[in-house]
Order: C-alpha cells, then structure tokens, then sequence
C-alpha cells in the first residue's frame, strides 16, 4: 500500500541568462526570490528558487541558469509542457493587463470549464495561470510588486509530453495514486486522491519526438511526500514497479530520490520539509548565496566561477 500524494512539489528547469530569469520570474509574475543557491551536483551553475512569500511546497519553480552557449534544449516526448499556476477567477483581467504591460505575448483559453492564459517565460518555458477556486497552498509576498489579491496562489497542475498515454498513465494511476477525471481535446487530466493544490497532472501526446534537455526546458517535476519514511515507501513502489529510483539525496532544503518515468519525465518525491528557513531567517529569503555546509568552504572559488547576477529587479506596483 502507496501512500497518498499530496501534489505536486516544485518543477525545476534549465533557464539561460540568470537576470533575465530572475527579472520574469520576479519582476513580472511576482513571486518572491525565496532562495539563491547553486547546483549541488553542479556548483559552477545558480539554483535559483522562486515560490509564494514562504517559499512553501507546492509554489515554487526552480531554475539552473546555463550561461553557456549552444545549450538550448528542444521540446519534445519525455518532457512538461507547460506549468500552471492558480490565480483567483476575479484576477483574470488583471493578468491580461499586467502580461500586456509586460510585453508578454498570451493567449487565452477556455479548458474544463476553467479561463487558462497561456505564455512563455523568456527562454521558451511554457506557462499557465488558470483561474480557479480551488484552495490554495500560497502565502501572499507582502512585499512584492503584484498586490497580494492577485498574486500566483501556487501550482496549479502541469502537463506532461508524452509519446503516448499508456505508460505514464500507468504509473501515475497505478504507483502515484492519480485517478483519470476528464478527456477533452487531445488532453487527459488527473487528479491526485488526495485532492488538494496542485493536485493535477494534465497529459497530452505528442509526435514531436524525443525532447532534448537544454535551456527553455523542463529538468524534472517533483511530488511532495509528507515525510522521509513516506519517501522510502514511494521509492519501494517505484522498485516495484519496475522502474529504478535512485537513492535518497539530502537537497538541504528538502530530501530527494528521482526517477525516470518509462514516458521518459523525470520525477522527483521530495519531502515538504525541512524548507527554505533551514538557513535564512523568513525575512532574509534569497538576499545571498546559500551554500549547504559541504561546499561553504569553497564559497570564495563558487562566487568566483559563477555568472554574474545583481538579484532580481522589482518594479512597482504600479498602483
Ligand atoms: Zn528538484
């Protein structure tokens, strides 16, 4: 017997320019630059994480900016589609207004009975806000230049690229505990058991063709497990069912085990704790490099290779 799986985590991906990022991510979607730290695995590239005005699981997308050239990915099988956040049905028009005054181009759409405004982040990442009542995981950023009625309320769902259906679908029903509740247009939704935010996977095939990792695209999407011994049990139903999940990776901020679902996306299940106030006070979220004590005695070389990067730039606002 699985346990229950509260929803989605984080989603992290591979952006190009850290400023740029920061700026969108930021500046323009108003989320709070809850911690700046590097690729453990990788200590030459920024791990940027933004999330709602905790950082709480369930809000935050993460970034490893590739600064270097001839590195753009290709969207294909195997990878998400887009990542959608919830905002309430009475932000719609402010969304449009803000994107427009942005610049960023967006379509909208009607989905399930839902308003869903699409657009991409400045390297070609696919998003979505998606007005809906559903509850919410988010604490607003008091601070922040998007007013706290409309700030982004966490994920909402993401939607997965695969070449077709059946084997993801297996997993997600079958291992995750993920129950099939709607099909229209080429789209098939499913909702964790558990319910809750971001509770949805949306899939979708495609004849693109294996995608290739790259910046503009989706590293891995993690699922929250409430506890280390709840992550063990996932990892044995992994195993069980035939896949091969790694073992568990202390993230600091979370504890990690991955594994590649047989439609070729990477899965996370990391565990909602310890989070981000592990080594910043609340208040001081994202304002230096963090650095996990295992590499704190590198810092002075780690903040010598890396890009350089001013923080995020905040406009007002504008009300
Ligand atoms: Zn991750």
């Amino acid at each position: 017997m699985t346990p229950d799986t509260p929803g989605l985590h984080h989603v992290t991906a591979i952006a190009g320019d850290p400023q740029d990022n920061a700026d969108f991510y930021v500046g323009t979607l108003g989320l709070r630059f809850v911690k700046q730290t590097v690729n453990h695995d990788d200590t030459s590239t920024y791990h940027f994480y933004f999330g709602d005005g905790e950082g709480s699981p369930g809000t935050n997308i993460t970034f490893f900016p590739w600064t270097d050239r001839g590195r753009e990915g290709r969207f294909g099988a195997g990878q998400t589609k887009t990542t959608a956040y919830a905002i309430p049905p009475e932000s719609v028009d402010y969304w449009r207004d803000r994107l427009e005054s942005e610049g960023v181009a967006f379509e909208a759409e009607d989905r399930f009975d839902e308003r869903v405004l699409r657009f991409s982040d400045p390297d070609g990442i696919g998003l979505e806000l998606v007005a809906t009542d559903a509850e919410t995981a988010a604490t607003p950023w008091e601070d922040g230049p998007v007013p706290a009625e409309h700030q982004l309320r966490g994920f909402y769902s993401v939607t997965l690229a695969v070449d077709e259906f059946g084997p993801t679908e297996t997993i997600l029903t079958d291992v995750l505990g993920y129950e099939l509740e709607a099909e229209a247009d080429g789209r098939r939704r499913y909702r964790s058991a558990t319910g809750g935010p971001g509770s949805i996977v949306d899939l979708v095939e495609t004849d693109a063709g294996r995608g290739q990792l790259g910046v503009g695209t989706v590293h891995h999407v993690a699922f929250a497990a409430e506890s280390v011994e709840e992550q063990e049990r996932w990892r044995q139903a992994f195993a069980d069912a035939g896949l091969s999940p790694s073992e568990v990776i202390d993230r600091k901020y979370f504890q990690s085990i991955y594994v590649r679902e047989p439609g070729g996306v990477r899965f996370e299940l990391a565990t909602t704790g310890p989070g981000f106030t592990e080594d910043e006070h609340l208040d001081e979220l994202g304002e230096r490099l963090a650095l996990p004590a295992w590499l704190e005695d590198e810092r002075e070389a780690i903040e010598a290779r890396l890009p350089d990067f001013d923080g995020p730039t905040v406009g007002s606002s504008g009300d």
